[in-house]
C-alpha cells in the first residue's frame, strides 16, 4: 500500500484531521479542486459560538474551546445579539437559553448597533462569548502543518473508483491511482457519494443550501466593533466582515451536492428581513454566494470507523458547525483512527458513531 491514510476532502474536516494524522503514518490527502477550502470550508460565516447547536454540537464545540484560544490569531472577539420584532417573544426566549444571552434595553442595543429601528426592534438580548474565526488562516494552517509532517496533497484530483483491496483500498482520482490502508471520508457534501463509491451503506447526508450577501457598511459606519446579529428564530443574520456587512437569509433549502449558488429570491426575502429591523436599507450588494451546511439525518455529525467496513471512517455532516468544532471532532478522529483515549465520553462518542445509522 502506498499509503497508512488517505483522505478525500481538502476542507476543514479533512485538513484539521490531517494536520494531526500525518504524524501517525504515510498521509495523502484528495480534493478534487484547484484550491483547498473551496466549497462550504470557502464559504462559512466564521463564527465561534459554543453555544450554539444541538447538545453533541455544543459539546464539541465547548471542547475545541482551549484549541482555539491557544491558537494565535485564530480568534477575535465579536459577540452575538439577538433582536425580536412584535409578536417574537418565543422565538426570541429560545434564543436567549440556547446562547445565554442577557437580555438589554432597545436603548443599549441601538447605542451597540446604531442602525438598529427602535419602531421595529422590540427585544433584543446579547453576549459576548461569541469570536470570528481566521477561517483561512486555520486551513492554511492545517495544510502546512500536514505538510510538514511528510504528508502529501493532491488538487484537481476528482475520486471516481473507489476499489477494496486486502487490507485496503485503490483509488483512481484524476489520471492517477493510489492505494491505503484506511480511507477517511471527509467529502461534505459528497459524503454520501464518497460511501457509495466504496460499496460502504451511505448514512443519508443532506445538503442544505445557505446564501449570504455582502453589503456596503450601513451609513458608512464603522461596523468592526458590532456584535453578529440574528433575528429571533434565526430568520437572517448579519456580521461584520473586513469593513463591511455579511447578511444571510438563514436559508436550508435541501440541493444536490453541488457547487452551490444564491438563489435571487431567497436572498431577497431575507434581505427584507433584516431590512424591517433597521433604519438603513440596503441599495447595493457587493458580492452573493452560497455555500452547503451537510447534515446527518439527526443533525450530529458522524465520525468514526464503518461497522462493516473497518477500513471506511467517517468525518461528515458537520452541518453549520464545522468549524467551530473542527478541533475537538478532529481529535476525536485522531484518537478513534490511532486505537487512543479520548478526553470526550463514551455516550457522546457514541452518538457521534456511524453504528448509530445501523
Ligand atoms: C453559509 C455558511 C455559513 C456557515 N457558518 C459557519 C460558522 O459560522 N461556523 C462554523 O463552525 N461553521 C459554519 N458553517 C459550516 C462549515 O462551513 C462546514 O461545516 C464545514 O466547512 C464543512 O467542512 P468539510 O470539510 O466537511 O466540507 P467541505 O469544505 O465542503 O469540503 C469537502 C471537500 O471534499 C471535496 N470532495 C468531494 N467529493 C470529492 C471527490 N469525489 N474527489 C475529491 N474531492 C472531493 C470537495 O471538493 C470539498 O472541497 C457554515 C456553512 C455555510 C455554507
Amino acid at each position: 500500500m502506498d499509503f497508512d491514510y488517505i483522505i478525500i476532502g481538502g476542507g476543514i474536516a479533512g485538513l484539521s484531521l490531517g494536520a494531526k494524522l500525518a504524524g501517525a503514518g504515510s498521509l495523502l490527502l484528495i480534493e478534487r479542486e484547484t484550491n483547498l477550502g473551496y466549497h462550504a470550508s470557502g464559504r462559512s460565516a466564521a463564527l465561534y459560538e459554543p453555544n450554539y447547536g444541538p447538545p453533541e454540537i455544543v459539546a464539541l464545540s465547548s471542547e475545541s474551546s482551549d484549541a482555539f484560544h491557544a491558537m494565535a490569531g485564530i480568534l477575535t472577539p465579536r459577540g452575538v445579539m439577538s433582536v425580536a420584532g412584535e409578536g417574537q417573544d418565543a422565538l426570541f426566549g429560545q434564543d436567549v437559553d440556547a446562547m445565554d444571552m442577557q437580555e438589554i434595553s432597545i436603548d443599549e442595543a441601538c447605542h451597540i448597533v446604531p442602525i438598529l429601528n427602535p419602531k421595529a426592534v422590540w427585544r433584543a438580548a446579547r453576549a459576548d462569548h461569541a469570536w470570528d474565526i481566521d477561517t483561512d488562516l486555520l486551513l492554511q494552517g492545517h495544510a502546512a502543518t500536514l505538510r510538514a509532517l511528510g504528508g502529501q496533497v493532491v488538487t484537481k484530483a476528482n475520486v471516481t473508483a473507489i476499489t477494496p483491496q486486502l487490507g485496503g483500498w485503490t483509488i483512481q482520482a484524476g489520471d492517477q491511482t493510489y492505494s491505503g490502508k484506511m480511507l477517511i471520508n471527509a467529502a461534505g457534501a459528497w459524503a454520501d457519494q464518497i460511501a457509495t463509491l466504496a460499496g460502504v451503506n451511505p448514512i443519508g447526508i443532506q445538503p442544505l443550501r445557505r446564501s449570504m450577501a455582502r453589503i456596503p457598511a450601513p451609513g458608512n459606519h464603522d461596523v468592526s466593533g458590532w456584535p453578529m446579529m440574528f433575528g429571533a428564530g434565526e430568520t437572517w443574520y448579519a456580521k461584520p466582515d473586513a469593513g463591511a456587512l455579511i447578511v444571510s437569509p438563514a436559508d436550508a433549502d435541501l440541493v444536490e451536492p453541488q457547487d452551490a449558488w444564491a438563489d435571487d429570491m431567497v436572498l431577497a426575502e431575507g434581505i427584507a428581513r433584516y431590512e424591517a429591523m433597521v433604519t438603513s436599507p440596503v441599495t447595493q450588494l457587493l458580492a452573493n454566494w452560497a455555500g452547503l451546511r451537510s447534515f446527518t439525518p439527526d443533525h450530529v455529525p458522524v465520525i468514526g470507523h464503518d461497522l462493516m467496513q473497518p477500513n471506511f471512517f467517517w468525518l461528515a455532516g458537520q452541518g453549520g458547525y464545522g468549524f467551530q468544532t473542527s478541533p475537538a471532532a478532529s481529535e476525536l478522529a485522531f484518537n478513534l483512527l490511532t486505537w487512543q483515549p479520548s478526553n470526550l465520553s463514551r455516550p457522546l462518542i457514541m452518538k457521534l458513531s456511524p453504528l448509530r445509522f445501523l
